[in-house]
């Protein structure tokens, strides 16, 4: 029997009577629960309930996943509420549907099962996953919560502590964790995943009741585990900055795991949270983010060799990133203690021991003549690097993309057009690279090296050469204005903590110990700011930053010792910010300005992804724009007054307002 036709659904009946309902969104790579495809679930699970089947099984025709969840676009523009909330309303109904089905439904879930998608596979009775599926509710991270019952149906499935924790900090959890947590009843490989549906769709599965679901079913005890988490949550999320998780916490508090209230209050939740400013900026962030990886996709050919020259703080980690990522590399030092450190340091941070068969330490640098990309993350020096230049271009083969990871020379100063793949430290935790390019360099050669990035993983921006290149160049002049407040007095406590109240991930001070002192006079005299004498008496005594235990903090076994000094309480909280962030936003406009970046968009994302810049605030520009661009110019000018030159508005402001 076949289902009347449908855009993004279809089933069939099979001779045991067994209805296999499939996702399969027209048009597209990936199945999205939008309105169209939850309309349609709506009217076709009453089709297959006329049907009366013994079983339902639900799957994805899509190779990747199971389904990515509801369509962010659709509360992207948050301007029409009430046709959103209807959205939500159908959603969670149709998910009561399929709950309340008087035949067993199971979801059959490979590739990723995320937010709306996970919910889906929720609301049936049982989950089967293939080895591959990762599963989640990423709501949180655009300062949302999940809406579709996964709110509620999580912590009443698994122990309810660990689904919090799950919805909480919106990560994903494998399908062997996911067994083990009995979000899924079963896990299989693929060959065997239609057998194992068959059968549990008509013989069922044994589940054990939790003691934690009858715990948190008494509300004394969830008023104190929720203070604890909520206590937790503190440590790690400014409530006035990121409202969700809170109020994740005080409907589980307040309703429990079941019932119409519980259901309830998870839509008027996120209707709530939907309004503010958060989730408008983390959802433009995320779209954002989908955008750039869009853009750096249209590159067909994959690069499957690499060959990295340098075995120091980055050559090591890029090269041990690509090596995770499955591709084949070679990784050449001058100094056989620099390979010995990489290959223990891939040892250590590998989980996957047989990728380490993929990274080949190569003294000679014969990996050269055989990669498609050459990553050069030698020491900051131009001679030294020239010569590196001149021995790739003599053994590589035609057609691979030469990279420099320079973060401050220039390329035009490379003996040929070399393009700047510029990663971030740590390699392993920052998601941005720069894809740096001159007027030199094909354009073909940046559209290849913007697809290797997104390839391993990576947000790619794309870069005009500059000095500094964009997120340096940026957030220099904030670290230079900081360490001018630090020369003036305050405490870097009290500095980092105006920074970190605002909502910056870290605080400045903390952030020029992270980088080196003596990389920030670097980096501030290539720019041509003259350095603050506080940081020159630093370096000459030989206080580096984190890297050698002494910087503007203390640090003992890499952590900073924390004191509290005296606060002076004569600072004006709102000028420090204006202080640091008005010379970065000021940069940010002349790059804009200069064409070094094609939009507000990319700087606020490569401020985000590259510096830490508060994500809930949008960026920079975001910042800027929220204020007012012409206010913004206005303190400029006001500021210029009290403090000098460095404030003077710099060209690119007539992009943004009318001078
Ligand atoms: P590093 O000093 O830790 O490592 C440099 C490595 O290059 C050393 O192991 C050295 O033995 C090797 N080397 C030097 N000359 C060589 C040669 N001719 N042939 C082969 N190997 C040679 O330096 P790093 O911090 O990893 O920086 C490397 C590059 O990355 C620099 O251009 C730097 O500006 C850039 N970068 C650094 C950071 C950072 O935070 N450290 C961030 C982004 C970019």
């Amino acid at each position: 029997m076949n289902s009347q036709a449908y855009k993004n659904w279809h089933f069939n009946i099979d001779d045991a009577q067994i209805a296999w309902l499939h996702f399969d969104n027209a048009n597209s790579k990936v199945n999205i629960l939008h309105t169209t495809a939850v309309k349609e679930l709506n009217d076709i699970v009453d089709e297959i309930k006329n049907n009366k089947p013994k079983a339902l099984v639900i799957l994805s025709d899509k190779s990747s996943a199971f389904c990515m969840g509801a369509d962010i676009h659709e509360f992207a523009d948050n301007t029409d509420l009430e046709a959103i909330k209807a959205h939500v309303m159908l959603g969670q109904s149709v998910m009561q549907k399929i709950n309340d089905l008087p035949f067993p439904s199971i979801a059959l879930i490979h590739g990723f099962c995320l937010g709306g998608g996970l919910e889906l596979a929720l609301a049936c009775r049982y989950r089967i996953a293939q080895e591959n599926a990762l599963l989640g509710l990423p709501e949180v991270r655009l300062g949302i919560e999940p809406a579709w019952g996964g709110s509620v149906r999580l912590p009443s499935l698994i122990h309810p502590l660990k689904a919090l924790n799950m919805i909480l900090t919106g990560g994903m959890v494998k399908a062997i964790l996911a067994k083990k947590m009995g979000l899924v009843d079963a896990v299989v490989p693929q060959r065997q995943r239609i057998n194992a549906a068959r059968y549990i769709a008509l013989n069922g599965v044994k589940r054990h009741k939790q003691l934690g679901h009858f715990l948190a079913s008494i509300s004394f005890i969830r008023n104190i585990a929720a203070f604890f988490i909520h206590e937790q949550v503190l440590k790690k999320a400014n409530p006035a900055h990121y409202p969700a998780p809170y109020q994740i916490i005080e409907n589980w508090q307040k309703f429990g795991a079941k019932g119409s209230a519980a259901y309830q209050a998870e839509v008027d939740g996120f209707m709530h949270l939907l309004k503010g400013e958060t989730a408008k900026n983390l959802v433009r962030i995320f779209l954002l983010q989908e955008e750039l990886k869009s853009v750096a996709k249209k590159v067909d050919e994959k690069i499957t060799r690499v060959h990295v020259i340098g075995a120091g703080t980055m050559g090591a980690d890029i090269a041990i990133w690509c090596m995770q990522k499955g591709l084949n590399v070679s990784l050449q030092d001058k100094t056989v203690e620099a390979l010995n450190h990489a290959m223990m340091r891939a040892h250590e941070l590998c989980q996957d021991k047989r990728l380490l068969d993929k990274l080949i330490p190569d003294v000679n640098g014969d990996g050269i003549a055989h990669a498609d990309l050459i990553i050069e993350a030698v020491f900051e020096d131009l001679t030294v690097k020239q010569a590196v230049f001149n021995e790739i271009k003599q053994k590589m083969k035609d057609n691979a993309i030469v990279a420099s990871n320079t973060s401050s020379i220039s390329l035009t100063e490379f003996p040929y057009p070399i393009v700047g793949i510029h990663f971030f430290n740590p390699v392993g935790k920052m998601q941005l690279v720069e894809v740096v390019h001159t007027d030199k360099l094909p354009a073909e050669i940046t559209e290849r090296a913007l697809a290797f990035v997104h390839q391993i993983g990576k947000l790619p921006i794309k870069v005009k050469n500059c000095p500094g290149f964009l997120v340096n160049r940026t957030v220099a002049p904030y670290l230079f204005e900081s360490v001018l407040m630090l020369e003036e007095g305050m405490p870097v406590e009290q500095l980092d903590k105006i920074a970190t109240d605002f909502g910056m991930v870290m605080g400045p001070g903390m952030m020029v110990d992270l980088i080196g002192l003596d990389i920030c006079l670097a980096a501030m005299k290539n720019l041509g700011a003259t350095p603050p004498q506080i940081l020159l008496n630093k370096i000459e005594h030989r206080h580096f930053g984190k890297k050698n235990g002494e910087g503007f903090y203390t640090y003992a076994n890499g952590k900073p010792i924390k004191i509290k000094p005296n606060f002076d309480e004569s600072v004006n909280n709102q000028e420090v910010i204006e202080r640091i962030l008005l010379p970065l936003i000021n940069e940010c406009v002349a790059c804009l300005g200069e064409g070094i970046v094609d939009s507000t968009d990319i700087i606020d994302a490569a401020l985000i992804f590259g510096a830490g810049f508060a994500p809930y605030i949008g960026g920079p520009m975001q910042y800027a724009k929220t204020i007012g661009y012409d206010k913004i110019f206005e303190k400029l000018k006001a500021y210029e007054q009290k403090y000098g030159s460095r404030f003077t508005p710099k060209p690119g402001w007539d992009l943004l307002i009318k001078l």
